[in-house]
């Protein structure tokens, strides 16, 4: 059997893993636009900034592909799918490539929203980054043109890293976000203020609530952008990160059903027999997912689909986000926002404590001891504790200790001062401090001991 894969980005290369672990023997060909091996779009920031060479960039090197016994052919553009005859037609080649079963793994494109002169301007002051091409030619426009300051619409996960790296090549750099803050799918808006200081405290301005209607050109340089309120902004480049396309053009006319991405099932298959969709360019109930975690999951659950193996069902990937700037520690897992979905009354339990001295946040959410998602922010500690136990059942005083967060109850009356619903941290509590229902000072309270319920 041969199983041919479109796209040798994670979803790709991970599905030909997987396949390849299960067996042996098939044929497995992955044929990909780009010029190089698989590399890690997480770090393209740090090409910008020349913190890493392209080098460093690539994970699996020509001798990964031998060993795995995959073919790959790069630097090859597909330009038809041709379910009808089971082939692949490969731009400026007329002979046909045949499959028994093709994966898309295409990935996605950087969203531009409809801004005037954002299309017309592209690559000559307004840029996108999602590869190695984009990455270099930023970095050269900022070289050749002496550029001073940048804008960055987006202030989600990528455009916050990427305006750290542009910040670290010595520009002006402001970040530009539509909604009134800063990483609206990850954080509740407590923690967004929380970032938004620690992100000015690194020298990068935020701008909020601000929907960008034009970007302003002058004699063919980009000068800045204009907001709907009438703000203006300077900026001698503007770098857009607004979300995600998913690359659907190669399956749009061959019968295969396509919404924003490629409609699948929960085997992965598209509505074409034999033909499988896996990464950014899939939607599945009714979402895209853009991540990695997601892509890794489906390139398992594909793999099997493709052999007809014990079939696994996809039922979509469970959200975990890290910020990846050095000096914040960041995580946001699953469902941290239940008041906002409507998800309110009997079970949900919010464990959840603000530091303002050391500005550390904590956001647990539970629901029936079940721990459905949280934010971590300015700590580390409790990272791979809630990763591990995500929508697993969890031991409250495990729970506790994990993220530091306790209860203290009073020897004399036994009154619980509980961390997790009142603003203060018990040691931040002022020394004169009493309790409020027998008086006794703070050293009459002790901390509950995890494995003792008092
Ligand atoms: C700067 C940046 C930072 C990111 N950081 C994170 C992060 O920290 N954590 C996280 O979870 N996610 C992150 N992401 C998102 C993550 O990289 C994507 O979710 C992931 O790359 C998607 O993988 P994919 O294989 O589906 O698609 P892609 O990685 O986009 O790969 C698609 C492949 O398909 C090829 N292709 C497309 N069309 C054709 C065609 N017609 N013919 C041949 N080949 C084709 C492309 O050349 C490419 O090789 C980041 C993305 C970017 C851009």
């Amino acid at each position: 059997m041969k199983i041919v894969i479109i796209g040798n980005g994670v979803a790709g290369i991970f599905s030909a893993q997987n396949i390849r672990n299960l067996d042996k023997d098939v044929q497995i060909e992955i044929f990909t636009s780009e010029p190089y091996p698989y590399y890690t779009r997480v770090k393209l920031p740090e090409l910008i900034s020349e913190k890493l060479s392209i080098d460093d960039l690539i994970v699996f090197k020509k001798d990964w592909y031998e060993k795995n016994k995959i073919i790959t052919h790069l630097d090859k553009n597909v330009n038809k799918i041709d379910p009808k005859n089971k082939s692949i037609i490969i731009e400026g080649e007329n002979d046909p490539i045949f499959y028994d079963k093709l994966i898309i793994a295409t990935g996605s494109m950087p969203a531009i929203p409809p801004i005037k002169n954002a299309k017309e301007m592209q690559g000559k002051g307004v840029f996108t980054l999602r590869n190695i091409e984009n990455a270099l030619e930023i970095r050269d426009y900022i070289k050749k043109k002496g550029i001073k300051n940048a804008l960055v619409i987006g202030g989600g996960l990528l455009g916050l890293e990427l305006a750290k790296q542009i910040k670290d090549c010595n520009l002006e750099t402001t970040v530009v976000e539509f909604f009134p803050r800063l990483l609206p799918r990850q954080l509740d808006s407590s923690c967004s203020g929380l970032l938004k200081d620690k992100i000015e405290e690194m020298g990068i301005k935020i701008e909020l609530d601000a929907a960008t209607e034009e970007i302003i050109v002058i004699d063919g340089f980009v000068k800045g952008i204009k907001i709907k309120d009438g703000r203006e902004l300077q900026g001698e480049m503007v770098l857009i990160q607004a979300g995600i396309t998913p690359n659907v053009h190669l399956v749009k006319d061959e019968g295969i059903d396509i919404n924003r991405g490629i409609l699948v099932n929960h085997f992965l298959e598209t509505t074409k027999k034999d033909i499988y969709a896996v990464g950014d360019c899939l939607e599945f109930k009714n979402q895209i997912w853009g991540i990695i975690p997601a892509c890794i999951e489906q390139s398992k659950i594909v793999a099997n689909s493709v052999l007809g193996k014990n079939r696994l069902k996809y039922e979509g990937t469970i959200p975990k986000n890290t910020l990846k700037i050095i000096g914040i520690d960041l995580t946001s897992i699953g469902l941290f926002d239940p008041e906002d979905k409507g998800f309110v009354g009997v079970g949900w339990q919010i464990l959840k404590n603000i530091d303002s001295k050391k500005k550390c946040y904590k956001k647990i959410v539970l629901k029936d001891n079940i721990l459905k998602g949280a934010i971590l922010f300015g700590e580390n500690e409790a990272k791979s504790y809630v990763n591990n136990h995500v929508e697993m059942e969890v031991d409250e005083l495990e729970l506790r200790k994990a993220i530091n967060l306790y209860k203290w109850i009073c020897g004399a009356c036994g009154t619980i001062y509980d961390e997790t619903v009142n603003e203060l941290l018990f040691k931040n509590l002022p020394e004169d401090w009493k309790c409020p229902n027998c008086g006794s000072n703070k050293e009459a309270f002790r901390k509950q001991i995890v494995g003792s319920k008092n």
